[in-house]
C-alpha cells in the first residue's frame, strides 16, 4: 500500500520541538506534514519525560509534606498508596495534553502521518506506517527527531531490573533497594519519587558533586537534605560492572568513593541522552551528522542543507523542552520567509528535586573561569517569612552582577518551588536589567519571589543586615 504526499514544510518528530514548529508553520500559511512514529504526540517530554515525571514528583511532594509536618502538630498517620491508581493518574495527565495536541493538529489542518520516517533524498522521506509506506516530498524540512537514553554497553540491558528513565516512569513496582547511576537532574528527580514511595535509594555520581554544571553552593542544600534521606550518595565513583544475580543486580564500583560491591533490586541508569541523528537516513538527504548523532545548525536552525532545518535535542545541549520549542518557532518562521534567529541570552535549567534547584545566565564557576569582574549576593531563605511558613529554611537566592554596571549576569535559587522563580531572573537578564531595577520593583509579600529582590538589594547596598 503506497501513497505519495507533498509538504511545503515537512516536520519529522512530534515532540515539543516538532509540534511547535508544525503549528507555527501552519499558522504562517504553510501546508505542513508532521511525521510521528508513536500514536501519542508530545515526544519524550509529554509521554516519558517532563510531564509524567512532574506528576509523580507531585505525589512525592504531598507525601513528604504530610510526613514533615508531623513535628509541627499535623498528623495523618503513615501514607498508604495504590500504585495502580497513581500510575493511571500520571498517564491521564499525559493523555489530556497529547489529546489536546491532536485537536490542535486538526484545527490547524496539519497532515499527521503516524509512522517511522527515513530520508531517501534531499527532497523526499519515506514513512513506514502500519498499513504500508507513504512517501512525502517536501520543499523544506524540519528535523525534530529528539534523543534517547544513553546505554552503557557493558551493562545487561536485557534484564528488566536494569532501568532507563522510561522504565522508571512506568512505575511498575517499588524496588526495595534502588541504585541510581548518575546524580544529574533526571536521576535525582526519579530518586525523589522512589524515595517518597518507600525505596531505599543509593546514588552514584562520577563527578565530585551532584548536578554537575550547577554552582556548588546552590546544590549544597539539596545534597545535605538527601544525604540524610538516602542510603548512600557516592561521589567521584563509577559503576565498574553490573551482573545479573538471582536476588537482584550485583553492582561493583570503582573510584574515590567506591564501596564494596552490592546487590540492588533495580538499577536506574540516568547518565544522559543521545541524539537520534543516526537513525533517520540523514546522509541520504545530505545532512551532516556527527559521530554522536548531533546535527549542527546555524542561528536560523539551518543544517548544512539550506532547506533542511533541525531543532531540539538532536542539535545539542541543553536537552530541554523549552529550548526545543524556542528553536521550533525559529525554524518555522525562517522556513516561512520571516527574519528570525536564535538570540536568547540564556536557557534556564530546573531540577524538580526537593528542594528544587534552578539557575540561568552565567554561573559563578563560569564567571571565575572567564575572569569576569562580578558582584555577588546570596540571600538566605532562612530570612524569608514565606519559606519559614513552609517549614523550610535551607533555600538560597543568588545573583551575579557585572561589577561596573550592576547588570545581571546570572542567578540561581535552591528551595521549595525555586523553579517558579527563575523566569523573573531570565526576563531581567533578557531586558538588560541591573540589580537596582530588580530591587526597586515591588514584589508581593510574603512570597518566595521576594528573595530575588532582596538579593538584588544586597548588591545595591539597600539591604545590609538580615534581620
Ligand atoms: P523529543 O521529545 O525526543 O521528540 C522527538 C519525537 O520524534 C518523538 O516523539 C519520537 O517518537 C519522534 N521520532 C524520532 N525519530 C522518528 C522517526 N524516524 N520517524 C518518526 N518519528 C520519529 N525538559 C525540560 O525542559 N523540563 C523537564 O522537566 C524535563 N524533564 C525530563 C524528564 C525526563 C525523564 C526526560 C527523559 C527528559 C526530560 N526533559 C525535560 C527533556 C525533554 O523531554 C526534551 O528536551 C524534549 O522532549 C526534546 O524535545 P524534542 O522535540 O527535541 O524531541
Amino acid at each position: 500500500n503506497e501513497s505519495v504526499v507533498h509538504a511545503e514544510v515537512l516536520v519529522l518528530g512530534g515532540g515539543p520541538g516538532g509540534y511547535t514548529a508544525a503549528f507555527r508553520a501552519a499558522d504562517l500559511g504553510k501546508q505542513v506534514v508532521l511525521i510521528e512514529r508513536y500514536p501519542a504526540l508530545g515526544g519524550v517530554c509529554l509521554n516519558v519525560g517532563c510531564i509524567p515525571s512532574k506528576a509523580l514528583l507531585h505525589v512525592a511532594q504531598v507525601i513528604h509534606e504530610v510526613d514533615e509536618f508531623e513535628q509541627h502538630g499535623l498528623s495523618y498517620g503513615k501514607p498508604s498508596f495504590d500504585i495502580d491508581k497513581i500510575r493511571s493518574w500520571k498517564e491521564s495527565v499525559s493523555k489530556t495534553l497529547s489529546d489536546g495536541l491532536a485537536r490542535l493538529v486538526k484545527q490547524r489542518k496539519v497532515t499527521l502521518i503516524q509512522g517511522t520516517g527515513t530520508f531517501t533524498s534531499s527532497h523526499t522521506i519515506e514513512v513506514k506506517t502500519e498499513t504500508g509506506v507513504t512517501t512525502v516530498s517536501f520543499d523544506q524540512a524540519i528535523i525534530a527527531a529528539g534523543s534517547h537514553p544513553t546505554k552503557i554497553p557493558i551493562f545487561p540491558h536485557d534484564d528488566p531490573r536494569l532501568w532507563d528513565s522510561t522504565d522508571a516512569l512506568e512505575l511498575k513496582e517499588i524496588p526495595k533497594k534502588l541504585l541510581i547511576v548518575g546524580g544529574g537532574i533526571i536521576g535525582l528527580e526519579m530518586a525523589t519519587v522512589y524515595h517518597a514511595l518507600g525505596s531505599e535509594i543509593s546514588v552514584v555520581e562520577l563527578m565530585d558533586q551532584i548536578i554537575p554544571g550547577c554552582d556548588n553552593d546552590l546544590v549544597t542544600p539539596l545534597y545535605r537534605r538527601i544525604k540524610k534521606q538516602y542510603q548512600n550518595i557516592w561521589l567521584e565513583t563509577r559503576v565498574a560492572a553490573i551482573e545479573k544475580h538471582k536476588d537482584g543486580l550485583k553492582v561493583s564500583f570503582e573510584g574515590k568513593g567506591a564501596p564494596e560491591s552490592a546487590i540492588f533490586d533495580a538499577v536506574l541508569v540516568a547518565v544522559g541522552r543521545r541524539p537520534n541523528g543516526k537513525k533517520i537516513g540523514a546522509d541520504l538527504a545530505g545532512v551532516n551528522v556527527d559521530e554522536i548523532g548531533y546535527i549542527a545548525v546555524d542561528k536560523q536552525q539551518r543544517t548544512n542543507v539550506p532547506h533542511i532545518f533541525a531543532i531540539g535535542d538532536i542539535v545539542g545541549n541543553p536537552m530541554l523542552a523549552h529550548k526545543a520549542t524556542y528553536e521550533g518557532k525559529i525554524a518555522a518562521e525562517v522556513a516561512a520567509g520571516l527574519k528570525a534567529g536564535f538570540d536568547a541570552l540564556t536557557i534556564p535549567a530546573v531540577a524538580y528535586t526537593d528542594p528544587e534547584v534552578t539557575w540561568m545566565g552565567l554561573t559563578e564557576n563560569q564567571a571565575k573561569q572567564q575572569g569576569i569582574d562580578y558582584d555577588k549576593a546570596v540571600f538566605p531563605w532562612a530570612a524569608s517569612g514565606r519559606s519559614l511558613s513552609l517549614g523550610r529554611k535551607e533555600g538560597l537566592t543568588k545573583i551575579l552582577c557585572e561589577k561596573e554596571t550592576g547588570r545581571i549576569l546570572g542567578a540561581g535559587m535552591v528551595g521549595p518551588n525555586a523553579g517558579e522563580l527563575i523566569a523573573e531572573a531570565v526576563l531581567a537578564l533578557e531586558m538588560g536589567a541591573d540589580a537596582e531595577d530588580v530591587g526597586l520593583t515591588i514584589h508581593p509579600h510574603p512570597m518566595l519571589s521576594e528573595t530575588f529582590a532582596f538579593a538584588a538589594e544586597m548588591i545595591t547596598g539597600s539591604i545590609t543586615d538580615l534581620y
